[in-house]
């Protein structure tokens, strides 16, 4: 391997700066010339692929977003954006790719990778950490941070009003971040897409916060919950219960922002790291994530095919009991 591009795709996530850098310089520190693929297909296709060298990476890595940009770029589903894509590779004499994204991003590589044979490694980059094949995905960390930093402060307000708060956070199908931020927070109850809660259950459970003094109640609900959204969700509890005065809060995009935690930061650099390594060993096709908190690699097709119940089973069983 001569020459490797790395590219952001999907959704961005905070440390996916902090991975640009390390496969940058990685690649550097290995005698290989480097690419960065600006705002993800769309730069290839485009042949927006520019030449990066140490200096290009200087003081980003504590900066949210990605700056390669990123984009959904639906040409690349076609064969002609495909071709098209490869012979702008080609002209760059680009051997290796990285790509930091989602699984639609994976879907992509795949599809790129078994067509011309070219060599690609992914990095799990998405907020929602609903990939199998690491424990963590790049910008779940921070996600989270920001949510409980926003809860905190609804709570101060609902505090004082003697309010109840139904918050919605992302995760379509994943109610990673809502478990986490739940328990975070100290939160009353949380609503997961992967899971049923009857709205008795939690009426019930508001009841009895009630009636032992709690002077506010937080809901965190899912995006992706059964039972729809946040203001649905509120609306249906209203009709039953009115102890409070009832607020939604949607936090929407501000969680897919900011600067990445610690543990996102050295995530993003191991990620990275590992991800170069592959590609001059010779690998390809593979999803580097870590597990146990050990770099793993996974096939990119295991990590498209192969789901796992993310969500840790004592967390889910505290947000009863620490609730009370
Ligand atoms: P997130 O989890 O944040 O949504 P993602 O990587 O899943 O991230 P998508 O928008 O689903 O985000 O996919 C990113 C890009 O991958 C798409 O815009 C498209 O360019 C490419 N892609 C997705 N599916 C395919 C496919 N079947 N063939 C080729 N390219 C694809």
């Amino acid at each position: 391997i001569k020459n490797i591009a790395v590219l952001t795709s999907g959704g961005d996530a905070p440390g996916m700066n902090a991975c640009i850098r390390a496969v940058i310089r990685t690649g550097i520190y290995n005698g290989i010339n480097m690419f960065g693929v600006m705002q993800g297909y769309q730069g290839l296709i485009n042949n927006n692929i520019i030449p990066m060298d140490a200096r290009s990476v200087s003081n980003i890595i504590h900066l949210g977003g990605t700056i390669l940009k990123t984009a959904r770029c639906l040409e690349f589903k076609t064969e002609e954006g495909l071709e098209l894509a490869y012979k702008n590779l080609q002209a760059h004499d680009i051997d290796g790719l990285v790509v930091i994204g989602g699984d639609g991003t994976f879907t992509g590589a795949k599809r790129f990778g078994e067509k011309f044979g070219i060599r690609v490694i992914g990095v799990p980059g998405t907020i929602d950490n609903d990939l199998y094949g690491s424990d963590f995905t790049l910008g779940y960390d921070t996600a989270i941070n920001t949510v409980i930093e926003a809860i905190d402060k609804i709570r101060d307000t609902a505090d004082s009003h003697d309010r109840l708060f139904f918050i919605e956070v992302m995760g379509r199908d994943s109610g990673c971040i809502a478990l986490r931020s739940a328990i975070s927070s100290g939160a009353e109850a949380v609503l997961l897409p992967e899971r049923e809660t009857s709205l008795n259950e939690l009426i019930a459970q508001l009841e009895t916060g009630a009636s032992t003094k709690k002077t506010s109640s937080i809901v965190i609900v899912s995006e992706g919950h059964k039972d729809g959204g946040a203001y649905d969700v509120a609306k249906k509890v209203k009709e039953r219960f009115n102890h409070y005065d009832t607020k939604v809060t949607i936090l929407g995009h501000l969680q897919r922002g900011g600067s990445p935690s610690s543990f996102d930061r050295i995530l993003g650099s191991r990620l990275g790291f590992a991800a170069v390594n592959e590609l001059l060993r010779g690998n390809t096709m593979q999803m580097v994530g870590l597990r146990g908190n050990e770099v793993k690699t996974t096939s990119i097709e295991e990590a498209l095919t192969r789901h796992t119940f993310k969500l840790e089973s004592d967390l889910l069983e505290m947000t009863k009991v620490l609730s009370i």
